[in-house]
């Protein structure tokens, strides 16, 4: 099943909607109203309704019968499939040649930090930001899981089990500030900085989330190129880390790491600039891509 949040021009909210083919969506609040089971409007709640997925395919089944709640995919706009996480989470030096390129030590446990929920943006805005703030804006192609039930103290063999599904993520980074600053925040933070989508294709349609082909265009021209079976820590394994710590809810991203061929590491230098586009894909997943511009 493929999630994500819509609006009309008429709408003042994004709601949660399957896409079920290129043409197609299915509103599931209004397809839900329809078939007498009440769907709320956010993915975050959605995540949190019990056996959301059995009834979101009731709504859908009931849309196709009916027709109420099916929409012309093309007369929406489409929003992040996931607003208003509690918590984004994002693992530093997880690929093996990323780490190397940047000069640091391989990783012995999962090098944790975060992106404020604020950062979050859809799959078609537009990345843009102060250009006297920060000179040194970058990609980074990620794979991001979407945590589906709460996670506290859970086993790696269990960990899985936690995530509804997973999205193409990019971990934009204001280099200057993310290196001079001494920590991260307000590099990683920045609005807008956290794009991801194109819909959040569910676990059990993911055959598996370690062997996906990942990367990363700037212009079209093909900057990282890599696979997610390179990750360091997989994502059961971030799972169980992160939750030994704090309590994951639903809703919550994590983005796992970027590949080698970040802009900051090239020779020379590709930093993102106004009028620049900017593409991270996940095969499986799909692709986002975002214009730059300067604000
Ligand atoms: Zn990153």
């Amino acid at each position: 099943m493929r999630l994500g949040q819509y609006t009309t021009p008429t709408d003042d909210a994004p709601w949660c909607g399957v896409r079920v083919d290129d043409d197609t969506v299915v509103s599931l609040p209004a397809a839900g109203a329809a078939a007498g089971i009440d769907l709320p409007d956010r993915t975050v709640d959605l995540l949190d309704t019990w056996e959301w997925r059995r009834k979101a395919e009731l709504a859908v089944d009931h849309a196709f019968e009916t027709g109420s709640g099916v929409r012309d995919a093309a007369a929406l706009d489409r929003h992040a499939p996931v607003t208003g996480p509690e918590k984004v989470v994002c693992v530093g030096l997880n690929y093996r040649e990323h780490a190397e390129e940047g000069d640091n030590p391989i990783p012995e446990t999962p090098v944790l930090f975060s992106k404020f929920p604020t950062a979050v943006a859809g799959p078609d805005d537009t990345l843009s930001w102060d250009p006297t703030l920060t000179g040194k804006v970058d990609y980074e192609a990620e794979l991001v899981a979407v945590i589906g039930s709460e996670a506290r103290r859970v086993d790696r063999a269990d960990a899985l089990d936690h995530v509804a599904g997973y999205l193409a993520g990019n971990d934009v980074s204001a280099r200057d500030l993310q290196h001079g600053d001494g920590q991260w925040v307000r590099g990683k933070s920045l609005d807008g900085f956290a794009p991801i989508g194109p819909e959040l294709v569910t676990a059990d349609a993911v055959e598996d989330p370690h062997d996906l082909p990942i990367y990363a265009e700037v212009n079209g021209e093909r900057l990282q190129d890599s696979n997610t079976d390179d990750l360091i820590f997989g994502i059961d394994e971030i799972v169980s880390f992160c939750s030994r710590a704090f309590t994951l809810k639903p809703g919550d991203l994590i983005f796992t790491g970027t590949p080698p061929g970040v802009g900051v590491y090239r020779d020379p230098p590709v930093l993102l600039a106004d009028g620049d586009e900017v593409t991270v894909g996940i095969e499986g997943i799909g692709e986002i891509t975002n214009d730059c511009a300067f604000d």
